[in-house]
């Protein structure tokens, strides 16, 4: 299907987007990589008056660190995420979690503020920046303002962003030292979205025991969510593999993942609490190794 009839800008500078979505915000969408957008409007589930383009907008593709935490710009895109030798090694969840995004063509397109923005429950990149406490910047003609992730992500597909608002940068922590990571996925073919996943950090002091816990969980809930519980349960504890099968029971409990063709929410639920199992295990030997040197 084709998409229906909309005004189209496509504005040079920031300054020119944030005059554009201060007037016509509430009718318009934003098109970055356009790798979800373009499918809405073409099975019209949206139609808005209006489409602001921000693609010639060179000054929001960027991503380099600053003060120790990483800085990406909202239109750069997975592909550069991906490639980064800077966020292979000081953020190497971020690096293997873009890799189960779709195939390198949605990826070379697809943006970072696009898929925060779209906030897909079944989206890796959240997942992930969920994980590592990242902030997200957005900016209007009123000012910028800074979103911790708990505000932001408000429901499937939903934000906190306002009609006139662009989301402009993402910023991520340092990671701290003897930390350890693992992003896990189920799909029914490579390249889909998962039918659900985990994304874990873990911290190690001298002895061993975990210092610091992040899991994140793809698919368990209507937002990314973390599984706070499971995080407790963690920290001060040796990491084995009980420990392990204790704290993913623990982040499991209590979700209802939305069930559907391909899995039901029991399944998707069991499946979910192996995958952090999992990735309990891989980030602490990771940890360790990174201690060991
Ligand atoms: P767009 O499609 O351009 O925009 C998406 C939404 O965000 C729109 O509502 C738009 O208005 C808004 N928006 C975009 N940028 C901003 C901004 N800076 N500020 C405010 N609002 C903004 N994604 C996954 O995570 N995992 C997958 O496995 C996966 N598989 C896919 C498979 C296929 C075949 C396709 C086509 C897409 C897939 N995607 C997947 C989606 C892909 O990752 C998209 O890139 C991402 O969801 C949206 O990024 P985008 O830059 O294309 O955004």
């Amino acid at each position: 299907m084709k998409p229906p009839p909309f005004e189209y800008h496509d504005p040079d500078t920031l300054d020119e987007a944030l005059a554009l979505l201060a007037e016509f915000g509430e009718d318009a969408k934003v098109l970055a990589g356009g790798q979800s957008l373009v499918p809405l409007l073409n099975f019209r589930l949206a139609s808005p008056e209006r489409i602001i383009d921000i693609n010639r907008i060179g000054e929001l593709s960027y991503l380099h660190a600053r003060d120790g935490r990483l800085r990406v710009g909202a239109l750069t895109r997975h592909s550069m995420l991906e490639g980064s030798a800077l966020v292979a090694r000081d953020w190497p969840l971020l690096s293997e979690a873009v890799r189960w995004v779709a195939h390198p063509q949605v990826r070379n397109r697809g943006t970072v503020g696009g898929t925060v923005a779209h906030a897909d429950p079944s989206a890796e990149i959240p997942v992930a920046l969920v994980a590592l406490d990242a902030r997200f910047r957005a900016r209007s003609l009123r000012g910028e303002r800074t979103i911790e992730w708990p505000d932001l992500f408000q429901g499937p597909m939903t934000t906190c962003l306002e009609p006139d608002e662009l989301l402009v940068e993402v910023e991520v922590p340092p990671v701290p030292a003897g930390s350890g990571h693992a992003f896990t996925e189920y799909s029914r073919r490579h390249g889909d979205y998962g039918l659900g996943g985990a994304a874990v950090r873990l911290t190690l002091d001298g002895d061993g025991r975990c210092s610091d816990a992040a899991i994140s969980l793809l698919g368990a809930a209507p937002t990314p969510l973390r599984a706070d519980a499971a995080e407790r349960l963690l920290v001060g504890a040796a990491i084995d593999e009980r420990a392990a099968a204790q704290a993913a029971e623990a982040a499991t409990e209590g979700t209802t993942p939305s069930g559907d063709l391909h899995g039901s929410s029991a399944y998707r639920r069991s499946l979910i609490t192996v995958l952090v199992r999992r990735a309990i295990v891989t980030a602490a030997s990771r940890a360790q190794e990174n201690i060991d040197g």
